[in-house]
């Protein structure tokens, strides 16, 4: 049975993005195998994009990935997750359009996460590291209670163990639907980084699209080293904000890694591939 009759004889183009017909006008299933590019609109075969990282072929569009996938992409096999198990009791009985537990169940479903944050330690090369990444899927990577309270358990092993901390940022910044509570974590986070400079650890933090407000405004600055994956946007507030408070156009390019690591606010743009070779070496130079 068809759904639609075909007036004319051919069809009118080939194989899409979205799928299409060959030449004898059987429909070719290629729908969920092809994407377009955010950064260069070519359209790109999945497996191509998958098989650099999650980078563009063609222009080096550096798109989003997991948590779960950054930590694979840092550490050695056999790494271990840890500070699990935590989950945000909705303080504020929070209900905008719709209810935080309803948004919360929904995240978790969706990322088979207990909020927007994963721990592990294991290896990075010869280094014995505390990881921690921001997963951008959950709620935008927001910070609230349980993003705080894990980030704050991660660098308190990395200063308990003395293992060098590594902090993968991606976050639209605090989790509004936790109030107060969640900004009370940039002040926690920050303690907990002050402690671990007194105690001589190193920690460095990754910035990946996008990291802004809070995250940015606190434990995401605080590295020994900054750097950012290539054309992030990193920042507190939206551009827009921030022109109708000056009043006055902002630069081209204003809150990418680039223009940050031009004005001083980034210490290193490193392409992905390149990542754990950069964080490998620059942990050998911090620790000699
Ligand atoms: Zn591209």
């Amino acid at each position: 049975m068809s759904w639609f009759k075909r007036e004319s004889g051919e069809y009118e183009s080939g194989a899409g993005p979205e799928g299409g017909a060959d030449a004898n006008g059987r429909t070719v299933r290629t729908e969920g195998l092809w994407t377009k590019c955010v950064g260069c609109r070519q359209i790109i075969w999945k497996a191509d994009l998958e098989a650099n990282l999650n980078v563009c072929p063609k222009c080096q569009h550096h798109f989003k990935i997991s948590a779960r996938q950054r930590i694979d992409l840092l550490l050695d096999p056999g790494y271990e997750l840890v500070d699990g198990g935590l989950r945000s009791t909705d303080p504020l009985n929070f209900t905008d359009v719709k209810s935080y537990k309803s948004r919360l169940r929904k995240a978790q479903e969706q990322t088979g996460l207990d909020d927007a944050i994963l721990n592990a330690v294991g290896q990075l090369g010869p280094h014995a590291v505390v990881v921690s990444a921001m997963e951008y899927g959950f709620i935008g990577g927001s910070m609230g209670a349980v993003v705080g309270e894990t980030i704050a358990r991660a660098v308190d092993r990395a200063r308990l163990d003395r293992k060098p901390l590594i902090v993968v940022a991606a976050s639209g910044g605090a989790r509004m639907m936790e109030g107060v509570v969640s900004l009370m974590q940039m002040a926690k986070i920050s303690t907990a980084l002050g402690q671990l400079d007194d105690a001589k650890v190193p920690y460095i933090c990754v910035l990946t699209d996008p990291t802004t407000g809070g995250v940015t405004a606190s434990f995401a600055m605080l590295g020994d080293l900054n750097i950012a994956e290539p054309g992030a946007l990193i920042g507190f507030a939206g551009p827009r904000v921030i022109e109708q408070t000056i009043r006055q156009k902002l630069p081209e390019g204003f809150q990418r890694a680039e223009f940050l690591l031009e004005k001083g606010f980034l210490d290193a743009v490193v392409q992905r591939r390149d990542l754990k070779a950069y964080l490998i070496r620059a942990l050998s130079f911090l620790q000699a």
